[in-house]
C-alpha cells in the first residue's frame, strides 16, 4: 500500500492540492463537503492515506480507523446535528456504489433520513 497515489482525487484533496475547506483535521484525517449533497449535512471524513475501502482496513491502522470516528463526531457537534441525529455510510465495492477508491465515511444529517436499501 502506498500512502498517496497520484491518480486518486481524494489523496489529492487531502493533500491540500485543491485549497478544499476542511470542517475538521487531525494527524491522520481530513473532513470536507460532499461536492454534490444528498443532504442539508454531507461529510466526508477520509484518511490522509491511501486505502482503497473499509474492506483494506488492518491491524496497523486501528489508530487511523480510531481518529476517523473521533474526527466524525467532532464534525456532527460542530455542525449542529448531533442532538437531531445523523447517519454513518462507508461503501465498498461495487454493489455499494462506491465511486471514489479511497476509503471515506458519509456523515448524512440536517434532515429525516429515508431507510436502508
Ligand atoms: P462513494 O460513492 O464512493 O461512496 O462516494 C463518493 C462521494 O464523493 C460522492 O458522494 C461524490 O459526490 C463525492 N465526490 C467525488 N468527487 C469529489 C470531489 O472532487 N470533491 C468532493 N468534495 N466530493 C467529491
Ligand atoms: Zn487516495
Amino acid at each position: 500500500m502506498t500512502a498517496y497515489d497520484e491518480t486518486c482525487i481524494f489523496c489529492k484533496i487531502a493533500n491540500g492540492e485543491f485549497d478544499t475547506d476542511f470542517i475538521a483535521e487531525s494527524d491522520n484525517v481530513v473532513a470536507f463537503n460532499d461536492i454534490n449533497p444528498v443532504a442539508p449535512v454531507h461529510v466526508l471524513i477520509i484518511p490522509k492515506i491511501h486505502i482503497t475501502s473499509v474492506h483494506e482496513l488492518g491491524d496497523e491502522h486501528q489508530r487511523i480507523w480510531n481518529e476517523l470516528l473521533v474526527t466524525t463526531q467532532a464534525v456532527a457537534d460542530k455542525l449542529g446535528v448531533t442532538d437531531s441525529g445523523y447517519r454513518l455510510v462507508t461503501n465498498a465495492g461495487a454493489n455499494a456504489g462506491q465511486e471514489v477508491p479511497h476509503l471515506h465515511i458519509h456523515l448524512l444529517g440536517g434532515k429525516k433520513l429515508g431507510s436502508l436499501g
